[in-house]
């Protein structure tokens, strides 16, 4: 039987009744769009996390992209990221008109490395956007701190990371905004695309309200009147009722990630070919991905998917060095950890429905390609 690196299926035969339940009642009430299912998911999504407003969005990349043009943020400022992200950070930061700027990352979590903040700063600088990545927080106390010192805002890209936290504090609390994803196989998915804003900033809240929805005035009465220049960006009613179903199910999704990691750290223990994944004291990691480090990476790829073990790699090719972004003039070697990050990652199966057999299988055949 073949181990892929993950499915969704399983998840939906196990909620079948309550998801067939809230699409049938999304049909029944035909009203697809900014209703009472997106409304109430706002509520849910706002209080699961501790937040003042949520504000639903048609993707993760939008949200990122509208919570930036909701604080102000365009043509002419520049935003401190990550490389080592999925492209869609970068994408959702030009979007907006400014520039991004990448930032080297902590090779302990793969995620941006506040001690290279300062390097990277410039009179133009106007927000930092770390990436809480693979489900594990990005060191926010010293960013937050860089940030409050020179006056930036920080909007946190949550897409894998629903549920996690940094000090107690759950991810998507601490910047003045943050942007998840709903993207089918995150920790939170739906079943098409969808995203949110969340911030406790009430003006961000209102912009983001009008922004998504052609920049109308939110007054009933004003409807078909545009005060600024919006998108159309919507998370609709039937995401949002499949959303409500399974976000009642995420933290114990999420608690079973963390278990399913625990046996892969059991069954790969002592390998010294390997570097697994660390949960850092401050960080409580829901392992959205189960990345190793591994001597000779592509051999053991290619060694697993011969046993029809799934095994990819998150990413293959840093930002700064794909085609697009080539014109942002970062030469090879210029964020060497992002770099040989690239070259020794790779993604064993992970999803919470996975049954731990498979990954004792995924682990011992990575201790056979070692060891023989
Ligand atoms: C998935 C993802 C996004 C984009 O989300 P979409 O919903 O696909 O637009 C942004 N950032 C990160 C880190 C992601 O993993």
């Amino acid at each position: 039987m073949p181990i892929p690196v993950f499915l969704t299926r399983p998840q939906y035969l196990a909620l079948k009744d309550e998801i067939d339940g809230a699409i049938r009642e999304v049909l029944e009430a035909s009203n697809f769009i900014l209703g009472k299912q997106l409304e109430s998911f706002e509520r849910e999504f706002g209080a699961y996390l501790g937040a003042g407003h949520a504000i639903g969005v048609g993707s993760g990349t939008e949200a990122i992209h509208l919570a930036l043009r909701a604080l102000g943020v365009g043509p002419g400022d520049e935003v401190l990221t990550v490389s080592h992200t999925a492209v869609a950070t970068t994408v959702a930061i030009s979007s907006t008109g400014a520039t991004p700027v990448f930032v080297d990352v902590d090779p302990a979590t793969y995620t941006m490395d506040p001690a290279q903040l300062g390097a990277r700063l410039t009179p133009r600088t106007r927000a930092i956007v770390p990436v809480h990545l693979y489900g594990h927080p990005a060191n926010m106390g010293p960013i937050l701190d860089f940030a409050r010192r020179h006056d930036l805002f920080v909007v946190e890209d949550v897409a894998q990371a629903h549920g996690a936290a940094y000090d107690r504090q759950k991810c998507g609390t601490m910047g003045h905004a943050a942007a998840f994803s709903f993207y089918p196989t995150k920790n939170l998915g739906a079943y098409g695309d969808g995203g949110a804003v969340v911030t406790n900033d009430r003006g961000v809240a209102e912009q983001l309200v009008m922004l998504r929805n052609y920049g109308w005035d939110p007054d009933p009465a004003r409807r078909y009147y545009s005060k600024i220049k919006g998108v159309n960006s919507r998370l609709d009613e039937m995401q949002a009722a499949i959303l409500r179903v399974k976000l009642r199910y995420l933290e114990d999704g999420n608690e079973r990630r963390r278990a399913l990691a625990e046996v892969y750290g059991e069954h790969l223990a002592g390998l010294e070919e390997v570097t697994l994944p660390v949960e850092q004291p401050w960080g409580h990691h829901v392992y959205h991905l189960y990345v190793i480090r591994a001597q000779d990476r592509d051999r053991l790829q290619a060694f697993l998917r011969g046993r029809n073990i799934g095994a990819q790699i998150h990413y293959p090719e840093p930002v700064h060095r794909q085609e697009a972004y080539l014109d942002l003039g970062y030469e090879p070697g210029s964020l060497p950890e992002t770099e040989r990050a690239c070259r020794e990652i790779l993604t064993l199966p992970m999803y919470p429905e996975l049954p731990p057999e498979d990954a004792r299988t995924v682990a011992r055949a990575i201790r056979e390609f070692y060891r023989g």
